[in-house]
């Protein structure tokens, strides 16, 4: 990074927070290793005019923030992003979905047309360094089976699990690397392409791409549910994302149903997502065969090995009518009314959408959970609320990417990082 870019990125830090980085923040920012070197920079800022030195404090000079830098620089074309959104031109639009067992990467367009796509597994543990390198390579691949280089792209868009930070540009610790700490995945895009790159997390972004590509599109008073291993939402009121300051917007799965319930992987007690995370079903249907030493149909349908019960095995010991898995799928149902009962009467949204098993196993969900939802939000935001799983099957992930990228040239125009 020569002196040129470190400028840049201390004003795009400095637009996105509206202050300046601390020192620990300087040195992930600049690429340093020593405070020294830090050091000298700021001297060497402060002698350039960028920056002021108030007694012992440094504070940000008006060049800093007038001067245009690298970051808003369009790149590729002079057109805002709303410009081009508008031209008519199908966009050339690359998304990056990193999911817990692998990223896919695509290029597509703002119809939701995806023209090439190629995926990697994700390998726990791996440095992410080493992940950078295959992401790079795959980033390559999708572009070369397109026919297009990497400075003809309009827009990145990156959906990612979280927790992270939009305005950093950081993946916090993703749950499913352990070893991961503050990866800043969007410098790592930002290097490999010459276009603006946006972030956002995964189940925001699945949110997103209900809104532009989904069977309901256009609605813009939507929730997004995705009820996997964990439980997430995308929330939109108004046509916008609720973000949040720290980007917590949308957290449902840690909604407190219970003081007194299971410990929740946060450290928290009852939330919402220890009753309805499919972890966390399967690892309490477990604890349960096996202290009783109970015969269920569960078992017979995870093969036989009760290490191996999911979801699935529940729901088809449902289906032969178990009595156990009768119980428990009750139990699951029932707090997965009172969660989305309780998101439809603080939002009164137009639609909520279910993701994952309401989709695999729409019939066993979707009359259960009407049936219930009366006990947990009044009538008329009920009344007015359709609740529906998801038609974007299989196309979510590569769809989310391409929509963190539309809404980010959409709000922020060319070269910004902030929020999608
Ligand atoms: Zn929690």
């Amino acid at each position: 990074m020569n002196f040129d870019e470190r400028v840049a990125a201390l004003r795009k830090f400095h637009q996105c927070e509206r202050r300046l980085p601390g020192y620990k923040e300087m040195l992930e920012l600049f690429g340093y290793r020593s405070k020294n070197a830090v050091h000298k920079l700021v001297l060497r800022l402060v002698e350039a005019g960028y920056l002021i030195k108030r007694s012992h404090k440094i504070a940000a000079a008006p060049r800093l923030e007038d001067e245009p830098g690298l970051a808003e620089q369009p790149v590729g074309s002079t057109d805002s992003g709303e410009q081009l959104l508008d031209s008519g031109r199908a966009l050339n639009l690359l998304g990056v979905d990193i999911g817990g067992t692998k990223t896919a990467v695509c290029l597509g367009n703002q119809k939701g047309e995806i023209l090439a796509t190629q995926r990697i597994p994700a390998m726990p543990g791996e440095d992410p360094q080493v992940f950078k390198c295959r992401l790079n390579e795959l980033v390559g691949a999708v572009l070369e089976s397109a026919g297009l280089k990497a400075d003809s792209l309009d827009a990145v868009g990156i959906s990612a699990p979280g927790p992270l930070s939009v305005p950093r540009g950081m993946l916090l610790a993703p749950p499913n690397n352990p070893g991961w700490h503050e990866v800043p995945i969007f410098k790592m895009v930002s290097e490999m392409v010459k276009a603006p790159v946006f972030l956002n997390n995964d189940a925001n972004a699945c949110a997103l791409a209900e809104m532009f590509f989904g069977e309901h599109r256009g609605i813009q008073s939507l929730i997004y549910l995705t009820f996997s291993t964990g439980m997430g939402a995308g929330i939109i009121t108004n046509g916008r994302l609720v973000q949040g300051i720290t980007d917590c917007g949308g957290e449902v799965g840690h909604m407190v149903l219970d003081l007194h319930g299971p410990r929740c992987g946060c450290g928290n007690f009852g939330c919402w997502e220890t009753y309805v995370g499919g972890r966390n079903v399967a690892e309490r249907l477990k604890a349960r065969i096996r202290a009783g030493g109970l015969k269920t149909a569960i078992v017979d349908q995870a093969g036989g090995e009760v290490d191996k019960i999911d979801m699935k095995a529940l729901s088809a010991a449902v289906r032969l009518g178990d009595p156990l898995a009768v119980e428990e799928w009750e139990s699951f149902t029932d707090r997965l009314a009172q969660g989305i009962g309780a998101l439809v009467q603080v939002i009164n949204p137009e639609i909520v959408i279910l993701g994952t098993i309401a989709i695999h196993e729409r019939d066993l969900v979707m009359p259960a959970l009407q049936a219930k939802l009366p006990k947990y939000a009044w009538r008329w935001p009920l009344e007015a609320c359709r609740i529906v799983p998801s038609s974007l099957e299989g196309r979510i992930g590569d769809l989310s990417a391409l929509a963190v990228a539309i809404t980010g040239l959409r709000e922020t125009g060319n070269g910004a990082m902030r929020h999608a």
